[in-house]
């Protein structure tokens, strides 16, 4: 492994195999190295006429327990680091929630606010014919990330059906539910969240009536949590966006903020005087000082490195629900733990959106179509079934929710490497079939 967001990935797989007893040295191996990586180069015709080249990622890290499946981002900062890590969790994140799935990711380093909605698109179908081969519904299933959604998904079956000369939905997941998307799927990973939380509730805030909420990012996961969390009574006392964090003492109303973040695209407008902005009641913070609030629950729903070893030890929420991909660096994380703060690790606690993914998947592959409600318990069961699990792995062998996660998803990784044929049998003198 190299690069420093992959290096602190196989630590927190070095603390999960204390916990996991005889895991073969063959599913260390093989968990060591991406399977493939692909870097594409992605020429645009731009609305000015001019030609532009894009940098292009998909990494399939690894496919031990079936297809590799994971998001695409569209942001200025991915990497290939960044890119083999994010599928690297996939791959245990899949693992934890027994999705018959790899890990896989893909990228384009671009801000997708500088461009045209028509520039969005030739990318999209671009990135797609790049990839062409490297895809496919039994081998790679793509799905949105950051800055990427449902419109954007529909270009690109809509690109590798035209590539393939048939209609192939199964090759991504989170489409218009016209092309085959799930019914829930824009929701699920608010949702999975929030049953993990619902789970573990009496367990973190104890009987507290109207737990305390601060939700930092407000794109599709952090505004459709805010709103679930308002209606189930929780408190949500702060949000904020890439530009600023709005607080209220008194809980903010959540479907207003929603409303006015809808309309005019940056909460920012709240700030505004008059018309709906008068129903919102808040002070202004910064990001850093929504993070540090004093809250019963912490809602990191952006990007990765919000919690690091600078700001760890000022978080004064008694619990974490990590929404974003990574959003706790690893010396942060010890740091929390130290301090007695639970975090209730993102490989389960977003993990909604890929269980949903996986729903789509299959309803495309069955050509059968379920009811919102059909979705919505198969996705609730599932999140709460494993997030027991992983808390009592936890309460057994008293270690983090996080070590506890990658030690269950390990396990499970592990047992389909071993089924393959493992070093240990090949080795046994007298193993007879
Ligand atoms: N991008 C989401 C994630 O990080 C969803 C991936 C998927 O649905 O395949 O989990």
């Amino acid at each position: 492994m190299s690069g420093s967001l992959l290096e602190a990935s196989s630590r927190r797989l070095d603390d999960a195999l204390r916990v996991v007893d005889g895991v073969s040295d063959d599913t260390l191996e093989r968990l060591s190295h991406p399977k493939s990586t692909l870097t594409v180069s992605i020429p645009v015709r731009m609305d000015d006429g001019t030609l532009r080249t894009f940098r292009g990622y998909r990494c399939r890290y690894d496919d031990s327990r079936g297809p590799t499946k994971g998001g695409i981002r569209f942001h200025p900062q991915v990497n290939a680091d960044e890119v083999q890590t994010l599928a690297f969790w996939m791959a245990f994140k899949c693992a934890a929630l027994d999705l018959p799935f790899g890990g896989g990711k893909g990228g384009v380093t671009v801000d997708p606010k500088d461009l045209s909605l028509m520039e969005v698109e030739r990318l999209a179908r671009g990135y797609i014919d790049a990839l062409a081969d490297f895809i496919g519904p039994d081998t790679d299933i793509p799905a949105p990330d950051v800055y990427t959604n449902a419109l954007i998904m529909g270009w690109m079956v809509d690109e590798y059906s035209i590539i393939h000369r048939q209609f192939i939905p199964g090759v991504i997941t989170g489409k218009p539910l016209s092309m085959g998307g799930s019914r829930g799927r824009d929701s699920a990973t608010a949702m999975g969240g929030f049953h993990s939380l619902q789970t573990l509730r009496s367990r973190l805030v104890g009987d507290a009536e109207a737990p305390t909420v601060a939700v930092q990012g407000f794109g599709n996961a952090g505004a459709i949590v805010a709103g679930l969390l308002h209606d189930a009574g929780y408190k949500v006392v702060a949000v904020s966006d890439s530009r600023g964090a709005i607080f209220s003492g008194d809980g903010l109303h959540i479907p207003s903020v929603r409303k006015v973040k809808e309309e005019q695209r940056e909460l920012r407008a709240v700030y505004c005087e008059g018309s709906v902005c008068d129903l919102v009641d808040h002070e202004k913070l910064s990001n850093e000082e929504l993070l540090e609030l004093d809250v019963d629950i912490l809602v990191p729903a952006a990007l990765e490195n919000a919690i690091t070893a600078g700001n760890a030890g000022k978080i004064r929420a008694r619990a974490i629900l990590e929404l974003a991909n990574g959003p706790v660096t690893l010396e942060a994380d010890e740091i929390l733990v130290d301090n007695g703060v639970t975090v209730i690790p993102d490989i389960l606690a977003n993990a909604g959106g890929v269980t949903v993914s996986y729903f789509e998947w299959v309803q495309n592959r069955q050509g059968l179509y379920w009811t919102a409600e059909e979705v919505a318990a198969r996705l609730e069961h599932r999140m709460i079934v494993e997030t027991e699990n992983i808390w009592s792995l936890a309460e057994e062998k008293s270690v983090p929710l996080r070590t506890a996660a990658y030690a269950h998803a390990l396990r499970r990784i592990d047992q389909a490497i071993v089924d393959k044929g493992h070093a240990e049998a090949f080795q046994s003198n007298g193993h007879r079939i």
